[in-house]
């Protein structure tokens, strides 16, 4: 008896395995394959560590597991990873007063006015997201105007690209800002038209003034900041993320989210510059924690601006401001110290480049010390938008990895054009050259500078217009790159490119169950029916972390 007992058991643990594997049936499944094509199957088999154990596709039988659920047919994709985003940004953002939404001054005031009424106990307003471009203001805002909103508290609000800041009188008084206070290399205190008294309005190096003078948010805030920006980006669809710019205290809300249990989201993280770096990992990046959720890749820097405060680094002067050229961000000394640094401890440096300028200087860059460091580098820039066309081969040597964001190109396009005339427009925001001379993409959103909408991206990535479908045919449209390449982008590319390919990215057998339902097809729906997509459910590690229900 007790031997049939044991008979028994042994059967039922040959037949089924030990483990409480999941059959995830009935879906349209859709992945990069190993050989970077698109490989479409029926079901998965999701083993108990949240690892893919099979891929099954039509007409192949289905395995015993555990349990099974039913996909009912629906579109299954890999969770999509942006390859630059600010998780804390995104998750500040989600608590702050937002006004990326506001079309005129007069609105964005009367929100800030509500805004303050509403949130009596806080000592500080902040919040983010004003354009006067989108306003119509032909000019920057002023301290005056904030004042008319609210005089009884300090402001501070950072522009939609967070290249400029926006104060009012008692936020300047706070920050000991005069008329005699000097603009900060790499930055500028605008100035109203008597040429001294400071408008209210901080570029680049000079934001730092003022955010000296806020207060830094608490840990708990910073945790409360950051469950929040989980939920954000995974009802979107996103189950991974490369973090550009992870300071120390950004790390350790990370930390404590992995060892109480509450990271859902995979980070692959860029330090805040060297020093944060050292803080964060010592001499070498961090291992993979939290089972591939979490890893100190490299370091982040910033080689210039963004073009619409007019701080992206140019070769000539900006058309529609011919004695400006933008600024350089790091001396050339100071940037080649930096990456020689980033590569004596194995760490990835990703640049932030815009202007063509700052393109060639990070590739002149790259290009010395790899002749010193060789071996598989990934040496990113990040954005990549303005390249003189003599530079773009530059981007396919050395292993370079093009961090691009389709939907800057549809928000930028049009003041590109002001900013840079038809002349210089030919390297723009260009990804289908770039991956014709070899090059590689990866593609993101930087939120929260844009919405973190991956199907947006996608759209655009596709048609290179806009959501209005503007321009009618594509912006430059031989930049389009193909669907596949696309979806791509924003899986298996961005995972390789945070060298993640093999943890996380496809949905192959070995690789975390890291996956999206959704309502589209992204391979053939419409373009406008890609941007409407709807996320229904987002898996990470086999583990449901969204329902749209
Ligand atoms: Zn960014």
């Amino acid at each position: 008896m007790k031997l049939k007992i044991a008979a028994a058991l042994l059967a039922s643990a040959i037949a089924m395995p030990a483990h409480a594997d999941v059959l995830i049936d009935n879906v349209t499944g859709i992945t990069i394959d190993a050989d970077g094509k698109v490989k479409r199957f029926e079901a998965l088999v999701i083993d108990d560590d949240g690892k893919i154990a099979q891929v099954i596709e039509r007409g192949q039988e289905r395995p015993r597991t555990d349990y099974r659920e039913d996909g009912e047919g629906r579109v299954m994709i890999p969770g999509i990873i942006d390859a630059h985003a600010h998780v804390m940004g995104v998750g500040f953002g989600a608590l702050t007063l937002d006004l990326s939404d506001t079309n005129s001054l007069e609105e964005a005031l009367e929100k800030i006015r509500t805004f303050a009424a509403e949130n009596e106990a806080r000592p500080w307003i902040l919040g983010r997201g004003w354009n006067q471009e989108k306003w119509g203001l032909g000019r920057f805002p002023t301290a005056e105007e904030l004042d008319s909103a609210v005089s009884d508290r300090p402001v501070y609000l950072a522009r939609v690209d967070g290249h400029a800041g926006w104060a009012n009188s008692l936020a300047m008084r706070a920050a000991g800002i005069t008329a005699d206070t000097k603009s900060p290399s790499g930055g500028r205190i605008e100035k109203l038209a008597d040429g001294k008294t400071p408008s209210g309005i901080f570029v680049d190096a000079a934001e730092e003034l003022m955010n000296a003078a806020v207060p830094a948010p608490r840990p708990i805030e910073r945790d409360l900041a950051f469950i929040e920006a989980q939920k954000v980006l995974h009802s979107f669809g996103i189950t991974a993320v490369a973090d550009m710019g992870t300071t120390i205290e950004d790390w350790q809300a990370f930390r404590r989210a992995g060892d109480n249990g509450s990271l859902t989201l995979r980070i692959m993280s860029y330090a805040a510059g060297p020093d944060q770096m050292t803080l964060i990992s010592g001499a070498r990046p961090s291992l993979w924690l939290y089972e591939d959720k979490l890893r100190m890749n490299g370091v982040k820097l910033y080689l210039d601006g963004a073009l619409g405060s007019r701080g992206a680094w140019l070769k000539q002067p900006y058309s529609d401001d011919p004695h400006n050229t933008g600024l350089p961000l790091m001396a050339p000394a100071q940037l080649r110290n930096v990456l020689v640094r980033a590569a004596q401890g194995g760490f990835q440096p990703a640049v932030h480049a815009i202007g063509t300028a700052a393109n060639a200087e990070a590739l002149a860059a790259i290009g010395e010390i790899a002749e010193s460091f060789d071996g598989d580098r990934r040496w990113r820039i990040e954005h990549v938008q303005i390249v003189d066309p003599a530079d773009l081969p530059k981007l396919a040597e050395h292993g370079i990895i093009s961090s691009m964001q389709p939907v800057h190109q549809t928000s930028d396009m049009f003041m590109a054009e002001a900013r840079l005339g038809e002349e210089r427009l030919q390297g723009a925001y260009a990804w289908n050259t770039i991956l014709e001379m070899g090059g590689r993409l990866a593609f993101g959103s930087d939120t929260p500078v844009e919405s973190p909408d991956p199907f947006a991206g996608f759209a655009a990535a596709i048609t290179r217009s806009n959501a209005e479908g503007e321009p009618f045919g594509g912006w430059r449209a031989t930049e389009r790159v193909n669907r596949e390449q696309a979806l791509s982008g924003f899986t298996a590319d961005a995972a390789y490119a945070g060298f993640a390919e093999g943890r996380f990215g496809r949905l192959l057998p070995g690789e975390r169950a890291d996956f999206v339902l959704v309502d589209v097809d992204p391979l053939l729906a419409t373009p406008e029916e890609i941007r409407g997509t709807k996320v229904l459910e987002t898996w990470v590690g086999g583990q449901k972390v969204y329902d749209a229900d």
